[in-house]
């Protein structure tokens, strides 16, 4: 079968670097399904979940925005963090949920209310994906 070659990539690490039969990215426009042969896009991309296939079985990870380059049967996405469903902590994705719902439930002018909103959407993002494992 056909397959594209998918990256992602954070400043730390190669979290995922494989052969797919397809792509599916959280695209701010929408999501966004890349199959071999696709013509080249750049996207920026939400706090989301990005799905590839392998062998017919999907893998989720999980993405903290960024961008997709596709190009040439290859799918480089570039984002601030992310990791794969299996590698995230729940607990800790709890605690950092619970942490922003508190800081939003109680802001003043000491809290940046945009950073809690932000941090509370990857918190809940995570928590979908790692249902993927
Ligand atoms: P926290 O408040 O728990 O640090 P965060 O959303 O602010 O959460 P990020 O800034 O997105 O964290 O990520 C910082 C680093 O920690 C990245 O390397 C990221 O992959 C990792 N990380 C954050 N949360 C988790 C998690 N729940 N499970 C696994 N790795 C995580």
């Amino acid at each position: 079968m056909a397959t594209l070659h998918l990256d992602v990539v954070t400043p730390d690490r190669t979290v995922v670097s494989a052969e797919a039969e397809m792509v599916v990215c959280a695209g701010v426009l929408g999501e966004f399904g890349v199959l071999p042969n696709h013509v080249s896009l750049l996207s920026a991309l939400k706090i989301g979940a990005l799905r590839y296939r392998v062998n017919g079985k999907d893998e989720y990870v999980f993405v903290s925005g960024g961008f997709a380059d596709v190009n040439n049967n290859l799918v480089t996405v570039l984002a601030e963090s992310a990791e794969m469903a299996a590698d995230i902590d729940t607990a800790r994705a709890e605690a950092a949920k619970r942490r922003a719902e508190e800081r939003l439930a109680h802001r003043d002018e000491k809290v940046d209310a945009t950073r809690a909103d932000a941090a509370l959407h990857r918190a809940v993002m995570r928590l979908n994906v790692a249902t993927h494992r």
